[in-house]
């Protein structure tokens, strides 16, 4: 039996909105507490205590916070350094970061002055997604009684002159990859850059930055406060800390839950989303982390953990932790169609495998939904999808081929049998009925 998290050792106590989000509200539930002592143990130490609780990146890669820190030069010569936030949350299924700016935007407040001075940087950018209006203007109100407080700004109670900037995108998904983002930041069109190099050697106007999630940098303050023991002692070794999960698709209760890592898939389904409509036993599939990492069937399901370094066990991923579930009524087909759609429409056309793959697996992959296809294209479909994957600028490639070759892996054969009854004049797709609430 698994022991679920209590409200003591949750992080974002104001998920739902139930308590103040300004700055007196916050305060009381510890945010802004020790920050100026905290800063006193020295830029070593909070790199330390980061490294050592374990956090991997929230914003979906799992790259560990505290190695990445430390890749900013030791010393700031000529050129400023910079923090920078991704709020760009625009991977489909996810919503927490969202959250966490709407309802405890100081714990992302503090967090940015905490990571800006052991990283050295005087300035940090927010940059935020154009469809978060809500959250625009609660960041900068928030940001603007912090001002007021003097906990941030020039001359602040804290001894670390900071200023802290929110950017609103324009709504391209494209825009959430650092480097895209940082081309946007500076006025740029909002294309991905090659890597290396990496943002820490030349990053916003070619000045050493680090761009880390919003969840990342919110979860800090914390951790400082509470030690590295304490965020360590949830999940397992590679894969600590507290998540928060967003659970949506076909289950009775959708929401969003910090929990501990590893925690079972089944456990945080039937716990806090009120089960999978019409009952585990109606479970088809699920998209473990956002769309762009493959789905599994409910085999997998059955007794998965829901940690990065199980689900890469079964050739999925932890991603943003967006858990998208789909009962026995889904068109699994359609439904990996559509998400190819996304990456078509998304891609930023810059690199020949991206712009012209995506385009094809969508469009094959919607002859294959009604049917219309050769049962040979399906290997055709996984030979490209292979040809994109691992051969772009950026990620997005990636994203676009998982997704598809997750399809193929688990459910080649409802492809198959589309193709066999269209060939028969068969309906191509029967709905199995859809489960009451
Ligand atoms: P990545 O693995 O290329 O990089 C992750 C981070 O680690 C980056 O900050 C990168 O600079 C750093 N890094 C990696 N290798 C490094 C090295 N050798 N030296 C120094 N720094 C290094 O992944 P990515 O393209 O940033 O992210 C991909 C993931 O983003 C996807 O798997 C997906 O889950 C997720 N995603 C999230 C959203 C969202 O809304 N949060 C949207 C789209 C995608
Ligand atoms: Fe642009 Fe796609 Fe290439 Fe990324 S992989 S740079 S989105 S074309």
């Amino acid at each position: 039996m698994t022991q679920l998290l209590q409200d003591k050792d949750r992080i974002f106590t104001n998920l739902y909105g139930h308590h103040d989000w300004r700055l007196a509200g916050a305060k009381q539930r510890g945010c802004w507490n020790m920050t100026r002592e905290m800063l006193e143990e020295g830029r070593d130490w909070i790199i330390g205590e980061v490294k050592g609780s374990g956090l991997r990146g929230r914003g979906g890669a799992g790259f560990p916070t505290g190695l990445k820190w430390s890749f900013m030069p030791k010393e700031v010569g000529a050129r400023p350094h910079y923090l920078v936030v991704n709020a760009d949350e625009s991977e489909p299924g996810t919503c927490k970061d969202r959250e966490i700016m709407r309802h405890d935007p100081h714990h992302l407040i503090e967090g940015c002055l905490i990571a800006s001075f052991a990283m050295q940087a005087h300035e940090c950018y927010i940059y935020i997604r154009g469809e978060y209006v809500l959250e625009r203007e609660r960041l900068e109100a928030a940001i603007a009684e912090a001002y007021e407080a003097r906990l941030i700004g020039k001359d602040n109670v804290h001894g670390w002159d900071f200023d802290l900037y929110v950017h609103h995108g324009a709504g391209a998904y494209i825009c959430g990859e650092e480097t895209a983002l940082l081309e946007s930041l500076e006025g740029k069109k909002g294309q991905p850059r090659l890597k290396p190099p990496f943002p820490a050697n030349a990053g916003l106007y070619g000045c050493p930055t680090t761009v880390n999630n919003v969840e990342s940098i919110a979860v800090v303050p914390t951790i400082l406060r509470r030690g590295k023991e304490w965020f360590a002692g949830f999940g397992r070794e590679g894969n600590t800390g507290t998540k928060i999960f967003s659970i949506s698709g076909h289950v009775n209760a959708p929401c969003n839950i910090e929990e501990a890592m590893s925690i079972p898939l089944r456990t945080l389904i039937d716990s806090y989303a009120g089960g999978v409509r019409g009952g585990w036993d109606n479970l088809k599939a699920v998209i473990p982390g956002g769309s762009s990492v493959p789905l599994i069937p409910k085999e997998i399901c059955d007794d998965v953990l829901l940690d990065f370094d199980a689900l890469k066990e079964h050739k999925t991923g932890l991603g943003t932790a967006a858990v998208i579930v789909m009962d026995k009524s889904t068109d699994v087909v359609k439904a990996i169609a559509r998400i190819s759609y996304f990456y078509k429409h998304e891609s930023c056309g810059q690199c020949t495998p991206c712009r012209e793959g995506t385009g094809w697996m969508w469009r094959v992959l919607e002859r294959m939904a009604r049917g219309e296809a050769e049962t040979s294209e399906i290997d055709d479909l996984l030979d490209v999808a292979g040809q994109v994957e691992g051969h772009t600028i950026c990620a997005l490639g990636d994203a676009a081929a998982w997704p598809v070759q997750g399809l193929i892996r688990h459910f080649r054969h409802e492809i198959e049998e589309r193709i066999e009854n269209y060939r028969a004049g068969r309906p191509v797709f029967v709905q199995a009925p859809v489960a009451a609430e």
